[in-house]
């Protein structure tokens, strides 16, 4: 992190000399705005190469067995352990969250790596009776091929890392391309791929911003695309991949919590300062809208105000352990501020935060804003703001509560406060969403499914579902009797 251009695309297990590459893209602290990095980027010419490097080490990769994949998989996450604070420093640095919870980003992807080591020898196909006598049919799971995957920048390491797991575990070998808001933490990442001694080709890695992903995803040599980030650029990977790919769409959300009549109001507070700032609310699951009871609405609001003002905000290598630090990005705080200006516009109550915080000099910082008395039609409540922002509004039956909570185009995660089993089962029934989380806002874990409805996306990532995007089935129909 000196300035200077950094060795950043790992291809057939050597890293690409700087010098050749024409295109770089400057890598920027957003506590500070002072540039970290110049960070060479890939033209169409090293698109190919990294695709072809992998599809190279494709049949080697897929015969090597499942138990060998495993070794190397526990291999890398004993690199990523070993590594884990170096990585979290490039991190925070280049992507704003505080240095603890970075640490914990890298600790989880290193246990990613072990779950898809584990699941690696679990692979199993069927056997299907047949109609005939005489005949047997096989189903087999056979690794797709190569995997593109394409991350975002809020949680780069994690994310990039579910992507890794799940398709090595498989069979498939991968060209990885991170945001160009955060090139290093990956770097550092793959680092941790080449000292576990993967095979060359296995693992590559690409730089670059959209259209260094359009060039990926289109490539004929493609044959699965993991692709995590906005509904936006999500629907147009359909119109640019050129053929038939498997496809995987981790995308957007406009979360909502109900805190239910029955609710226990310190603990609906507690999740959703949680949710709904952790990483500055620069999550897909972050609370961006709350539905309190009319009974609780009062004191809801106050207390969740209270609370968002006491957050600490601070430079996060500075203060490794802040709740919060910058955005990651000036095109995140420039929504923030239209999603604040349009509900105040819109008549709701600026109860704490609505513009940057005192004390900062630079960087991109924006105080935890809680907007109270929200109609359907504010920014807030319909659109993903990814940011530190939760909009609050008042209900009056769980019918219109379920109601508000499913409109809109986003089904990711949604959460309930309740503590009435009744009302529990008719929101979870209810609530189109691919996870509703009740009485905690933990809605991942890495042993279940996890992906989103409508806008959200298609497919799943985290548990054998995370792998099942990675393999193509087989019918063997066999005759083995007169
Ligand atoms: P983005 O869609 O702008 O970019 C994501 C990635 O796609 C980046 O690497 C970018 O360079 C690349 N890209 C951009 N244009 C492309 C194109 N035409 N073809 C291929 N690749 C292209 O998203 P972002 O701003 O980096 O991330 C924020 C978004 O990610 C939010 O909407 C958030 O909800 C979503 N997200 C979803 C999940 C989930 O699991 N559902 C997790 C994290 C973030």
């Amino acid at each position: 992190m000196n300035g200077e251009r950094a060795q950043s695309m790992f291809i057939d297990g050597r890293w690409l000399p700087a010098e050749l590459s024409q295109e770089s893209f400057t890598v920027v602290n957003p506590a500070t705005e002072r540039p970290l990095a110049r960070v060479a980027a890939a033209d169409a010419a090293v698109v190919d190469q990294a695709v072809s490097a992998a599809r190279r080490a494709f049949p080697a990769w897929r015969d090597l067995g499942p138990h060998k994949r495993a070794a190397l998989l526990v291999a890398l996450a004993r690199q990523v352990d070993e590594r884990r604070d170096a990585i979290a420093r490039v991190l925070t640095a280049e992507q704003g969250k505080p240095l603890d919870e970075a640490r914990g980003e890298v600790a989880k992807v290193a246990r990613t790596f072990e779950y898809y080591a584990g699941e690696a020898v679990r692979v199993l196909g069927q056997t299907i009776p047949n109609e005939d006598k005489g005949f047997l049919s096989l189903v087999e799971k056979e690794p797709i091929g190569v995997a593109a995957a394409i991350a975002p920048w809020n949680y780069p390491v994690e994310l990039i890392g579910w992507k890794l797991g799940g398709a090595l575990a498989a069979g498939c070998t991968i060209v990885v391309k991170p945001s160009e808001y955060t090139p290093l933490s990956a770097i550092a990442l793959i680092g941790c791929v080449e000292a576990a001694g993967f095979p060359p080709g296995v693992v590559n890695l690409i730089q670059g911003a959209g259209a260094v992903g359009a060039a990926l995803v289109s490539h004929p040599g493609i044959d699965k695309i993991a692709f995590t980030g906005s509904a936006k650029v999500g629907a147009r990977i359909f119109q640019t991949m050129g053929g038939i790919k498997s496809v995987s769409l981790e995308l957007g959300g406009n979360c909502p919590l109900i805190v239910a009549p029955s609710a226990d109001l310190n603990a609906a507070v507690t999740g959703a300062l949680r949710r709904g700032f952790r990483n500055m609310g620069q999550i897909c699951i972050a609370v961006n809208r709350v539905y309190v009871h009319a009974s609780l609405y009062e004191a809801f609001t106050q207390r969740l105000a209270e609370g968002a003002a006491r957050l600490v905000q601070a430079d996060g290598l500075q203060h490794p352990s802040a709740d919060i630090g910058p955005m990651t990005n000036a095109d995140g705080v420039a929504k923030v501020e239209r999603h604040v200006a349009d509900a105040r516009a819109k008549g709701a109550r600026v109860l704490c935060g609505g513009g940057r915080p005192q004390g900062f000099d630079a960087g991109h910082f924006y105080a935890p804003t809680i907007l109270a008395d929200c109609t359907p039609e504010t920014l807030v409540m319909s659109e993903e703001t990814f940011g530190p922002v939760i909009g609050i509004a008042p209900y009056e039956t769980l019918g219109e509560a379920i109601t508000l909570a499913n409109a809109g185009p986003y089904g990711l995660a949604a959460y309930v406060y309740a503590r009435d089993v009744s009302e529990i089962f008719a929101l979870t029934k209810a609530l189109c969403f691919g996870s509703v989380a009740v009485n905690n806002v933990d809605a991942g874990i890495m042993n279940a499914p996890y992906g989103g409805r409508k806008n959200s996306g298609i497919g799943y990532e985290h548990g054998r579902e995370g792998m099942e995007g990675y393999f193509a089935l087989k019918h063997i129909r066999l005759r083995h009797g007169a």
